[in-house]
């Protein structure tokens, strides 16, 4: 009887085992393989991450300059990553949210000053 007193005491005293699910998610692991997204910054659009993605998710069009992610073709193999020699491939250690739809995520290289305009035809 006192052993299971004492059994019923520290499980009331003690802190819960579980988290409360969703007010305290829980925190991500540091060098998790998780979401993968693209910095054009420096990105040459040279299509060596595409060609080495075993799952088709990237598709790089130079003429557009974008690249073009299906990020639920990805299975976070990180082949890309060691393929782009740019630093314009980034792997986060957060997961994707469930969603409804799949959609396809465009990333272009973002406008600098430096970046020459084309004419303007009216001008
Ligand atoms: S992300 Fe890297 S590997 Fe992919 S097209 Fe751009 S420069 Fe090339
Ligand atoms: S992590 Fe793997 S599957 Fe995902 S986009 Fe990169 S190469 Fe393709």
């Amino acid at each position: 009887m006192a052993r299971m007193l004492r059994s019923v005491l520290r499980n009331a005293l003690s802190k819960p085992a579980t988290r409360p699910f969703p007010e305290a998610p829980r925190a991500e692991f540091e060098k998790a393989r998780g979401l993968i997204t693209f910095d054009c910054t420096d990105c040459r659009f040279c299509g060596a991450c595409a060609l080495k993605c075993p799952t088709g998710a990237i598709r790089v069009v130079r003429e557009e300059r974008r690249i073009y992610f299906e990020p639920f073709k990805c299975i976070v193999c990180g082949a890309c990553l060691e393929a782009c020699r740019f630093g314009s491939v980034r792997m986060g250690p957060e997961r994707r949210k469930p969603v409804y739809e799949k959609p396809v995520e465009v990333y272009a290289k973002p406008e600098t000053e430096a970046e020459p305009k084309p004419p303007d035809p009216g001008a």
